[in-house]
């Protein structure tokens, strides 16, 4: 069946007005405005009963003891049935969230993504599972050494709000397939998507093997301290940091997927028609609100007034509304509204020159939180949109003289989360391609390796640490235990005391006399 089916209906409840609640995402200089919360006092957890909830999942896995192949299979097709047969309670619940969110994005990035990872870890399961021989020196032989991928046991997975199923699912496969039980919470500024996972789970795990929590930052505060086996948490820097200092109490081995300020670099005589419509189509999508859109461009002096037209054209013929299409996606709430408002109106007071990019020329009310992409000329590096992680369809546009001037500009910033390098010239591309540090990147396209399960995906740096999809997310969640196997027989003798003559031949021919 098509993952893309008419729906009917895309866009979810309006929501406009903000309900107060915790949490200041304001950047440092604009006025601070709170995100709304989750409203569910009747079925949000309780910090208190995490705690019971890990304990009780620890005790199920010591029962039943490591999953063999079979039910780890098991599980990676309970969760695609799943996510299949809800894809469309997926795009209204998202829908409800966002205000409007494109199905289509959905579709591709919270179900599609997600299912060919399954599909991925399936068909790799066996492989990835099997003993490792290692090799023996040969003064230990007979003696045999192997690696035991052994699961981790109970571990933490904190999504963020801007993918809300394939950031919560897509670890989820990883760790499932990696036989472990699995704690899972939600973003709280998703709370309808929170509430859909968490009645998906249920239906389809057991209580002690996948469990959803929901609730506010207090219970995500409370999910962070828990001494579980691992801890993958998905979002900000900022938030990051809390997380690992909550995780480092415990010794809880952290995987941080962060944010950051992924580039756009285009090498001489690129194409500009071409890099347009591949960073535009990224940045567009879910309306910015990625973490691996590209943040701002450099592009060789002299070219940014003909690049900003090629970009025009590009939004104009992907999205020829803004306002009254369905498919483009809103901010997700005011206070990011706000944010991201805040961030042209310092670019504007610090004499930025703004191009919004407004096809139909519609209004656009704050109300419909829908955000014109504007790109920002030749910004100056003081503005909040230089200092901070974008988030949203705002593209700074910035040039260079030399192409080792653009390289010093990325590499005198945090190592971002991916790179992406527009240019037909080999040498140069390996030469960015070597003298830059990013979690991923991309060479002519943009975003494409996050569905490439095949590919570690993570940061480096202030872009975050480790990395999962595919084998590496196999692995993230699994204790590769090294282990030795000596025989009856063996010349172990020789390396106890009293030390003899057989050592000492063995030492010289290792280590000379
Ligand atoms: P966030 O850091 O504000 O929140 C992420 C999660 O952390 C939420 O579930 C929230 O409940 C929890 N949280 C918030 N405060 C907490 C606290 N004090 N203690 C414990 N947990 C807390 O991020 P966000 O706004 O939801 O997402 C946007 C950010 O995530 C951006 O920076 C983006 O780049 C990043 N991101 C990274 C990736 C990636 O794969 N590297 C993917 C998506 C988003």
């Amino acid at each position: 069946m098509s993952l893309v089916e008419d729906t009917g209906n895309e866009t979810g409840k309006p929501k406009s007005a903000s309900t107060p609640g915790e949490g200041d995402v304001a950047p440092s200089g604009t006025a601070s405005v709170k995100p709304p919360r989750s409203v569910r006092p009747g079925t949000d957890s309780s910090p208190a009963d995490l705690g019971a909830t890990l304990a009780k999942m620890r005790a199920a896995a010591r029962k039943a003891g490591t999953p063999d192949y079979d039910t780890r299979l098991e599980h990676l097709d309970k969760l695609e049935r799943v996510l299949v047969s809800r894809k469309h309670d997926i795009v209204k619940a998202i829908a409800m969230d966002f205000g409007v969110r494109s199905k289509h994005e959905t579709l591709i990035a919270e179900v599609m993504i997600a299912v060919n990872e399954i599909k991925h870890a399936r068909a790799h399961l066996h492989e990835w599972m099997e003993t490792e021989p290692r090799e023996v020196p040969w003064m230990f032989l007979p003696a045999r050494a192997e690696v035991l991928m052994q699961p981790l046991g109970v571990v933490g997975v904190i999504a963020p709000w801007n993918y809300p199923v394939q950031l919560a699912v897509g670890p989820l496969v990883c760790a499932l397939a990696a036989g472990n039980r699995v704690m899972i919470k939600p973003s709280e500024l998703t709370p309808d998507t929170g509430e859909l996972l968490r009645t998906m789970i249920t239906e389809t795990f057991a209580p002690d093997h996948v469990a959803v929590v929901t609730g506010g930052t207090e219970v995500s505060a409370a999910f962070a301290a828990l001494p579980l086996d691992h801890l993958l948490f998905t979002g900000s820097t900022r938030v990051g940091k809390i997380i690992m200092k909550a995780a480092a109490e415990n010794l809880v081995p952290v995987t941080l997927e962060l944010g950051g300020k992924s580039p756009a670099i285009l090498g001489e005589g690129y194409s500009l028609q071409r890099a347009a419509v591949e960073i535009m189509a990224a940045k567009m999508f879910n309306a910015g609100q990625t973490c691996l859109a590209p943040d701002y461009v450099l592009l060789p002096k002299g070219k940014a007034d003909a690049f900003v037209e090629e970009c025009k054209t590009a939004v104009a013929s992907m999205f020829p509304k803004l306002v009254s299409n369905d498919g483009y996606t809103a901010v997700i709430n005011d206070a990011h509204y706000a944010r991201l408002k805040g961030y042209l109106d310092d670019a504007r007071d610090r004499g930025g020159k703004l191009v919004e990019i407004n096809p139909a020329k519609e209004d656009l009310t704050p109300e419909a939180r829908k955000m014109a992409p504007t790109l920002v000329l030749h910004p100056k590096e003081e503005m909040l949109l230089m200092q901070e992680e974008i988030f949203g369809p705002i593209l700074p546009v910035k040039t260079y003289e030399t192409l080792d001037e653009a390289l010093a500009y990325v590499n005198d910033h945090p190592r971002p989360l991916a790179l992406y390098l527009f240019d037909d010239d080999a040498k140069r591309t390996d030469k960015v391609l070597r003298e830059t540090v990013s979690g991923a990147a991309c060479v002519n396209t943009a975003m494409l390796h996050f569905a490439m399960s095949d590919l570690p995906f993570g940061g480096v740096g202030g872009s975050g640490m480790g990395s999962y999809h595919g084998k590496d997310g196999f692995d993230t969640f699994t204790k590769k235990k090294p282990v030795v196997y000596q025989a009856r027989i063996n010349a172990g003798s020789m390396m106890r005391q009293p030390y003899g003559g057989t050592l000492d031949f063995a030492l010289k021919m290792l280590i000379g006399s």
